[in-house]
């Protein structure tokens, strides 16, 4: 088994469980907590093999439709469907990035 998605909530991680399983690819969906309590669900490939098909066809999945993508993750600089509390690329909460932020918030 093996973690290919954090999605912000279980129906966001049932749509890509679906577009995985219709590619033949068998997945699990995992409830687990973060900072604070605050929920979220990883999709997980059952196959360790099936990680890299997977990677992919959820990058299509948002490649197909660019205008999905209504922020930008800080840390990686990938798109995420608005719907996303996190990236779905490396799991980072959303967040203004860091030269938005007012200096005063600093500390
Ligand atoms: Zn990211």
């Amino acid at each position: 088994m093996k973690a290919v998605l954090t999605a912000a909530s279980h129906s966001d991680a049932s749509l890509i469980r679906d577009a995985l399983e219709r590619r033949g690819i068998p997945t699990s969906l995992i409830e687990a907590r973060g900072y604070g309590g605050v929920p979220y669900t990883e999709v997980w490939v059952d196959r360790d093999e099936d990680s890299p098909r997977a990677v992919e066809a959820i990058r299509k999945l948002h490649v197909h439709d660019p205008n999905q993508c209504k922020w930008t993750c800080a840390d990686c600089a990938e798109g995420n469907p608005d719907a996303f509390e996190l990236c779905w690329k490396c799991g980072a909460s959303r967040r203004e990035k860091m030269t938005d932020r007012r200096m005063s918030a600093a500390g």
